[in-house]
Formats: C-alpha cells, sequence, structure tokens
C-alpha cells in the first residue's frame, strides 16, 4: 500500500497542505483558503480536489484512478476532526461542495450547500441545533433547490416559484416568515419538482450526494456560459477548476448568526474605511442575491461587537499579509466568526491607483510594484470623459462595456437613420439587436453603438473599438424591434428619437442626457490640476506612478501629429518627439487647386510651377511643428498616399462635367481631371502608386516636401530654436528605392543647411514585408527605421482593413483564430517576427541603428511590452495614448517573470 501510494497522483490536499501560490492546483479559492488556514484564521476545516483531477476527469470522462480512495480518507479525517459523521441521521456533518478556478469567474461555477441532509439526517440536524427545526428544514429546501439545480439542471425557476407560491399561502414577503411546517411543506414541493424533472428521487444517499456534486462541479467547467466568459476574458480553456469540500458552518440559525461580504478598502474610489454588507439570519448566497435588504457591515458593530472586531483584526491582518485590497466572504454562526472566503478584490481603474500609491505610503509596497499593479488599459479608462451621476441618474440596464467613453444622443434604429440625423447634426446612439456588415456606415455617424446581444468580440464591439467609439453590447434587458422603431426596458418604451446614454466603460445605459465631465486625470496631464495641491487621491497617485514609470523606462515615448496644435498637447503629455508627421494633410483643403495642377501638369514647366506654390506652405507647417517640438526629434513622413485620393470622386466629376456641358459652358478643366481620375483609377490603391513609389515617378515631389523640410530647420534654428528633423521614406520594400530618394535628398540638404548646424537624418519605414526581410541591406542606406506597423499587420496577413474588420473578423474572434484584432494589438509571431527580424537585421548592419515605432499598436499596452523586449528605441502613438504609451513602458522594463494580474 505505501509503495502504491508512493507513485500514486497526489489529487487532494488538506486545507492545511496548500498555500497562496499553489492556484494552478487548487484553484484561487482552494489556495486561499489554505492560506488563511495557515495564518490560524478561523476557517471551517476541509480540502481541495486538484485541477489536474478535473482536467483528468474532463479528458477522459470518468474519475481518475484513486481520486475515490483519496477523498474517502480526507472525508474520513474531516469527520474525525468534527466528530460527526457525513449525513449521520443523529449528528450530522453537512458540507459545502465550492468550485473555484484559478482565475474567479464570477458566476460561472456553482457551490452546494448543506451536502449530507436526506429525511433523516434533517431531524438530527434540528436537534443538534437545539430542537432548531425552522433552521433544520430551512437547511433542507436549500440542498434540494441547489443540488437539483447545479448538479441536475432542474430549472431554478421552478423552485423560486414553489417558494413564492409557500409565501403567497403565509401572506408574507418575507422568507423568514415561513415557519418549520411551511420549510416542511416545501422540501415535499422541491422533491416533487426534482422527480419531475430528473425522473429519479432526491438522492438520500450522503455519500452519492457528495459524489454526484462534485462531479457536476468538474463537469461545469465546460458549462456555455463559463466556455463564454472565459473566451471574452481571454482566459485560457485548459485550467479546470478544483472543487473544494468545506465542513458547514451556519448563518441561518437565528438572529445571533448570519453572512456577509467585507473588503478591506472601498473598491470603487480606493477609499480605505470598512465596506461591506451583512445580512443577519441568512446562508451563503442571501448576502449577494437581494432577497431582504442587508445592512452596511458598520452595524454589525451593534448587532455582535466581538465577532466585528475579531473581523476588523482578520481584514488588517489579511491586508498586511497579502499586501493589497482584499475581499472576504464570511460567517458568524451563534456568536462565533467564520471566514470563508477570501481573495485580493477587484477595483474600479481609479480604486487600482489610489490604493497603489495608499500601498506604498503604509510601506507595504515599493514604487515598482505600485507600478506593477495598474496598467495602461486602467489609465485609458480614465482619460474619457465620464458621466456625472451625482444626481437622478439611475441606469436601465447594464450590459457589456464593450468600448469605453461616454455617449448621449437620440435613439435610432437603422444605419440610414443614423446616416441622416447626423448629417443634421444630430448626436445619435444606434441600437440594435446586434450588428452587422451593412450597419457599417450608421455606426460611424452615431455617437455611440447599444446592442442587446453579443460580448466583446461580437461585431458591434469589435467595430467600435477600431473605430474608437463607444460601444455597450450584450445589454439584454432591452428588447429590441427595429420594425417598430423602439425598445423596451425596465418596463419603459423608448422611441425613435428619445434621448438614451451609454457608458461604454461600465456597459451601463440610462434614459435621458446625462450630463458629461471631464477626466481629472486629463486634466493632470494638461497642467490644469496640480497634483502636489490637488486633494485629489487620484491625481496624486497617478502622478507619482507616472514620475516612477518614467523614471524606470528605456523606451521612449514619441506621438504621431500632423500639427502645431497636436504637437503641443501632446508634449503636454510627456511625448519626447514626434514619430510621424503625415504630409497629407498638408494637401488638402484650399490646397487641393495646387495638387490638380500638380497632376494636370502636362508640361515640366507646369508641374514646377505647381510645386513651387507648394513649397512655401509645406514649410511653414514644417516652422510649426518644429517650433512646438522645439529641441526633440520630429520625423515627417514623405507623402504616402495616392494622389488620386486628392482628386474629386469619379462619379461627382462625371456628374458635373455632363451638368456643365448641357449648360454649354467651359469644361475642359473638368473634362482633364475626369481623364486624370479614370487613368489614375486603380484596383487596389493599398498596393499601388504610392509612397516612395509615387517620389520616385513624379519629379520633383519628393525634393520639394525635403527642401520644405530642411528650410524650415534651418529657419527655426536660424531664430533661435533647435529643429532635429527626420525625413522619412515611406513604403520601400528594396534597398535602392531609399538609395535613389536619398541621393537627390542628401543634395538638396546639404544646399539648404549650409552652416547652419541643422542635421537632417534620413531614414524609412519598415512596412512591406520585404523591408523587414532585407532589412540588412537597407539600414546601409537608413540612419533609422520606423516600423509602420498598421501596414505592415496589413501586408503581412494580406488583410485591407477598412474591409475586413467589419467583414469577418468577429467571425475569426469567435472562431479563435485571433485572440484579439493583430490591429489592436501586434501578432506577435507573425508580424512581430518581422519586426524582430527587421530590428536584429538592420543593427547588424549598422550598429545603433535607430528604431522606433509609429503604428496604432505603439499605444497599445500589451504591443509596448513587446516593443520593449524587442529593442526599439521608442514608440510613437496619438497623443492621447502617449501616457499609457509611458505607463507601460515602464511597467515593461519592470516587469518580473510570471504575474499573473487578472
Ligand atoms: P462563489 O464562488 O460564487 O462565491 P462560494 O463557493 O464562495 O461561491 O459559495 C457561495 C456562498 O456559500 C458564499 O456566500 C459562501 O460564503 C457560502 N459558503 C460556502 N461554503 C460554506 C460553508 N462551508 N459554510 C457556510 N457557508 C458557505
Ligand atoms: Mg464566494
Ligand atoms: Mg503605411
Amino acid at each position: 500500500m505505501a509503495a502504491q501510494d508512493s507513485v500514486e497522483h497526489k489529487y487532494v490536499y488538506d486545507f492545511a497542505e496548500g498555500n497562496k501560490d499553489l492556484k494552478d492546483l487548487l484553484g484561487g479559492k482552494g489556495a486561499n483558503l489554505a492560506e488563511m488556514t495557515n495564518l490560524g484564521l478561523p476557517v471551517p476545516p476541509g480540502f481541495t480536489i486538484t485541477t489536474e483531477a478535473c482536467k483528468a476527469y474532463l479528458a477522459t470522462g470518468r474519475e481518475p484512478d484513486g481520486l475515490a480512495a483519496q477523498i474517502e480518507a480526507h472525508l474520513e479525517s474531516l469527520e474525525r476532526e468534527m466528530g460527526r459523521k457525513l449525513g449521520d441521521p443523529q449528528d450530522p456533518l453537512l458540507v459545502s461542495v465550492r468550485s473555484g478556478a484559478k482565475f474567479s469567474m464570477p458566476g460561472m461555477m456553482e457551490t452546494v450547500l448543506n451536502v449530507g441532509l436526506n429525511d433523516r439526517s434533517v431531524v438530527g440536524l434540528s436537534a443538534q441545533a437545539g430542537g432548531n427545526d425552522r433552521f433544520a428544514w430551512d437547511s433542507y429546501r436549500r440542498l434540494i433547490q441547489m443540488f437539483g439545480k447545479t448538479v441536475c439542471e432542474v430549472p431554478g425557476e421552478e423552485f423560486e416559484h414553489a417558494l413564492d407560491d409557500a409565501k403567497r399561502a403565509k401572506g408574507t414577503q418575507n422568507d423568514l416568515d415561513l415557519d418549520a411546517d411551511d420549510l416542511r411543506g416545501l422540501v415535499d414541493a422541491y422533491k416533487k419538482i426534482f422527480a419531475k424533472h430528473t425522473g429519479r428521487e432526491f438522492p438520500q444517499e450522503p455519500r452519492e450526494q457528495l459524489d454526484l456534486a462534485i462531479r457536476a462541479v468538474f463537469e461545469s467547467w465546460n458549462a456555455e456560459r463559463a466556455v463564454v466568459y472565459r473566451r471574452q476574458e481571454r482566459i485560457p480553456a485548459d485550467l479546470g477548476t478544483a472543487v473544494n469540500v468545506v465542513a458547514m458552518v451556519f448563518g441561518n440559525l437565528g438572529a445571533d448568526s448570519g453572512t456577509g461580504v467585507a473588503f478591506t478598502r472601498d473598491p470603487g474610489s480606493g477609499a480605505q474605511g470598512i465596506y461591506g454588507d451583512y445580512l443577519a439570519n441568512a446562508q451563503g448566497e442571501d448576502v449577494v442575491a437581494g432577497i431582504r435588504n442587508t445592512v452596511p457591515l458598520q452595524e454589525l458593530e451593534q448587532l455582535d461587537k466581538k465577532s466585528y472586531d475579531e473581523l476588523l483584526d482578520y481584514m488588517a491582518r489579511l491586508e498586511e499579509h497579502y499586501k493589497d485590497l482584499c475581499d472576504i466572504e464570511f460567517t458568524i454562526e451563534r456568536g462565533k466568526l467564520w471566514m470563508l472566503q477570501t481573495r485580493v478584490g477587484k477595483r474600479t481603474a481609479a480604486a487600482a491607483f489610489v490604493i497603489a500609491g495608499q500601498l506604498v505610503d503604509e510601506g507595504l509596497i515599493d514604487l515598482d510594484e505600485a507600478l506593477h499593479r495598474v496598467n495602461g488599459a486602467q489609465l485609458a479608462q480614465l482619460m474619457f470623459p465620464r458621466f456625472q451621476l451625482d444626481h437622478e441618474f439611475q441606469p436601465v440596464a447594464k450590459g457589456i462595456g464593450a468600448s469605453p467613453g461616454a455617449a448621449s444622443g437620440k435613439v435610432v434604429f437603422t444605419s440610414a437613420r443614423a446616416v441622416e440625423l447626423a448629417a443634421e447634426g444630430e448626436s445619435v446612439i444606434l441600437v440594435r439587436r446586434e450588428t452587422n456588415p451593412d450597419d457599417l456606415n450608421g455606426m460611424i455617424a452615431a455617437k455611440g453603438i447599444l446592442t442587446s446581444r453579443g460580448g466583446k468580440t461580437s461585431h458591434a464591439a469589435v467595430v467600435a473599438r477600431g473605430m474608437g467609439k463607444t460601444c455597450v453590447s450584450g445589454a439584454d434587458e432591452l428588447d429590441v424591434n427595429v420594425p417598430a422603431k423602439k425598445f423596451t426596458v425596465a418596463g419603459q418604451t423608448v422611441n425613435e428619437g428619445d434621448v438614451v446614454s451609454i457608458d461604454g466603460t461600465t456597459g451601463k445605459v440610462y434614459l435621458g442626457e446625462v450630463p458629461v465631465m471631464p477626466s481629472e486625470v486629463v486634466q493632470y496631464f494638461e497642467g490644469e490640476l496640480n497634483p502636489e495641491q490637488a486633494d485629489d487621491a487620484l491625481v496624486k497617485a497617478v502622478h507619482r506612478i507616472m514620475t516612477h514609470a518614467d523614471e524606470k523606462r528605456r523606451l521612449r515615448v514619441r506621438t504621431n501629429a500632423d500639427t502645431g496644435a497636436d504637437a503641443a498637447r501632446a508634449r503636454r503629455f510627456g511625448a519626447q518627439g514626434i514619430g510621424l508627421c503625415r504630409t497629407e494633410h498638408m494637401f488638402l483643403g484650399d490646397r487641393r487647386e495646387l495638387v490638380e495642377r500638380l497632376i494636370l501638369a502636362s508640361t515640366d514647366e507646369e508641374r514646377e510651377a505647381a510645386l513651387a506654390a507648394l513649397l512655401p506652405l509645406q514649410r511653414e507647417d514644417f516652422i510649426d511643428i518644429f517650433r512646438e517640438m522645439d529641441g526633440l526629434p520630429v520625423t515627417v513622413r514623405l507623402i504616402d498616399p495616392p494622389l488620386h485620393e486628392f482628386l474629386p470622386p469619379l462619379e461627382q466629376l462625371a456628374v458635373n462635367v455632363a451638368v456643365a456641358q448641357e449648360r454649354g459652358e467651359d469644361v475642359a478643366k473638368e473634362e482633364a481631371l475626369l481623364a486624370a481620375v479614370r487613368r489614375m483609377h486603380e484596383e487596389n490603391p493599398m498596393l499601388g502608386l504610392r509612397g516612395v513609389r509615387l517620389g520616385l515617378v513624379i519629379p520633383g515631389l519628393f525634393a520639394m516636401q525635403v527642401r520644405a523640410i530642411a528650410e524650415a530647420a534651418v529657419e527655426v534654428t536660424r531664430s533661435g530654436g533647435s529643429a532635429c528633423p527626420e525625413i522619412m521614406v515611406p513604403l520601400v520594400g528594396a534597398v535602392q528605392e531609399l538609395e535613389t530618394v536619398r541621393a537627390e535628398a542628401e543634395k538638396i540638404i546639404a544646399e539648404v543647411v549650409g552652416d547652419s548646424g541643422v542635421e537632417v537624418l534620413i531614414g524609412t519605414m519598415i512596412e512591406v514585408p520585404r523591408a523587414a526581410l532585407t532589412a540588412g541591406q537597407i539600414a546601409e542606406a537608413a540612419q533609422f527605421f520606423s516600423f509602420g506597423t498598421n501596414d505592415l499587420t496589413q501586408m503581412g496577413w494580406g488583410f485591407s482593413r477598412d474591409d475586413v474588420e467589419g467583414a469577418f473578423f468577429w467571425r475569426y474572434l469567435e472562431l479563435g483564430i485571433f485572440g484579439i484584432s493583430p490591429f489592436e494589438s501586434i501578432d506577435r509571431e507573425g508580424v512581430g517576427r518581422l519586426v524582430r527580424i527587421a530590428a536584429e537585421e538592420g543593427r547588424a548592419a549598422r550598429p545603433g541603428l535607430k528604431l522606433g515605432v509609429c503604428g496604432e499598436h505603439g499605444g497599445d499596452p500589451d504591443s509596448v511590452h513587446f516593443f520593449h523586449e524587442v529593442g526599439l528605441d521608442y514608440v510613437s502613438c496619438s497623443p492621447f495614448r502617449v501616457p499609457v504609451a509611458r505607463l507601460e513602458a515602464g511597467r515593461a522594463a519592470i516587469t518580473t517573470t510570471g504575474s499573473d494580474s487578472r
């Protein structure tokens, strides 16, 4: 036997054997129950069946060898410790069977309380409780209810209805008014329901109850809503759940008993204090289920001072031990406090920063740890304007916060109506059951999108995030009736044109227009709030943690900005230069006419005249930007989009020509334009005449831009500033392309710069896969690389972003082909590999080659970590993302391995 034991796999751990670091094996709940046990806190005794046992069961459809015997052995020792036997008719031991995976999955897995009760032991339980029949029958009816629902899939409403019937017969709303006889009657009713749905009697054998409950917990890992939740939260599907078997303690023994939840700090704001709810004479779930009104935890002091003081003492010890906000479940059985669960508690974004700051003040953690405990997604959340909810507004529904922000507007139900009203200047919220690719125009026109179905990866959610538009998805309390142009929620009808407000961060939906207030975190970044003076705990904490992130990070953070105003704001937000200044906006507005002249030029003189007219305009643009970024590098990208994008659309031109001809007007120019548009039409403009290709085909175009940049730099420097331009050639795929542009550019620069002291770098974007793969050659001709990861993703995957996001990304996400859109977060294995190759081979050819990234990934938290790992010098992102990138670059620099901050 001993020899066999030594090779046998250990599937069951007593609470005294585990600890908080064994979450993989014991699940979060089990690991923390063990930790509390070992800290000497009063945890009812019990044991944990490992996630490995669950995985083995799910793989084979039966309990692994040895599991039954190990459960038996642990049950026996539990019985010895408690001095009772499971389900003993005279003096029964009862247990709870509780699921608990590595990551908390609220409401996903079920718990069965009072296992071990049957027709005989219910009498023993009553005797044990001093003849408290009411308590015993209440416990029994709860067992049948939970067991029926969880283990045997009996519809829960049936039990609820029977309970309602019993209360109605008694003429009461309160479950406490049901006496022992009523509850005995209810047990009979429940048993009938059980038999009707399962075709068998409620199992009377305690050990069978236990085994079936354990098995049901295993199986619940693959229940549909657990699968959906995991997919949504990106929790791996193969972790399995542990099962905890815990001796029951009873909060439903009378007025001196009860059950509650507590937080060591306010999980909403992070404020210190005592937060929680308590419910006397109740069991388990009752607190959160809202069957009766709970009282604030503080009131426990009056009800039971001894337990209250003890609880506060344990809360302090747990915080000290976990060095973080803990949330706690407890039960008081006749004046004796029992701890039933703890974990590091979930919190809002604001609370995450505030608590991290407080814990540093209290000396519990250092600044590195504080930085590790917050993240860019939370910071980004805090930078959105928020609804001002201090007064009358109550949400009417809550869906999934699919794309953050706060939006109010008139309800519309069709894409066409959204476009119509938006064109009249109205703010609209597009409400649908779910969206599909036909809704795209409406989604673009709307302020926000609200759907009654679908999760974080639904079409609405994916597209909204891609557009940076507020979206609440899956608000399933909404009954949306598109043909009737209305929806109903909470008994109210909302018609087209009525105003609603949606919060894409919390998922809450409000009727009417909720006032919006600016983010104080943005005010701080703007320099409008002084963190030393602000009596705002959040601003102080953000300031402190950001300062630390800046000290720690190796990556520099630049911004993408095309105007002086954007550059100025980004600089206030901490940008250390511009990583991408697009020049194409400088060809729009009243300058279009010059572009038309350029395109239509039939002689060198005409073309040169058009370019000469553009030159001073471009120069002024650059002067503006160089001034704002005084002393910091500015990467200017030469014109990238195909020139026909600057001409009017074909249809419009054709109509103009037709109309003018009709009227007998002179149409020579329109006809020429029309011909040009026809000639320049491209099947795949994304892969057509753009970027460096344009520069090589249209004489003088790049030269004009290079001259404007150099002249602007010289002028700024001569007037006492310091301009550091970096000229970036887009869409290079072969070193020869770059060399040709460079040779011409260097001549112009030498001529313009003279002895002004201005230095102009010339480099290239790496955005075509071939460029990444020939980076060693390209580096010979480039002083820097900037990864254009948007195009690199498009061309790496062969995706046209505008087409794919609406058309099929939702399906790819649903199928798990990607966990997140590769445009949102860099695809490390594929596109990331191209970046890695180019970085390594580029630096091998030219040591010290400056490397940066200027796609949208530069502001995505996970991607920032990747760029840190690959060794880039900087990331560049939109102004609002600059603080996020600073924070994440700091976190990347301190990140230790093996953290799972979920
Ligand atoms: P969840 O993960 O949904 O919180 P739990 O396993 O924690 O599920 O259990 C549900 C409720 O039952 C909780 O309120 C818990 O405190 C209570 N509970 C669990 N086990 C026991 C027990 N042995 N004695 C008394 N109450 C228990
Ligand atoms: Mg719990
Ligand atoms: Mg590009």
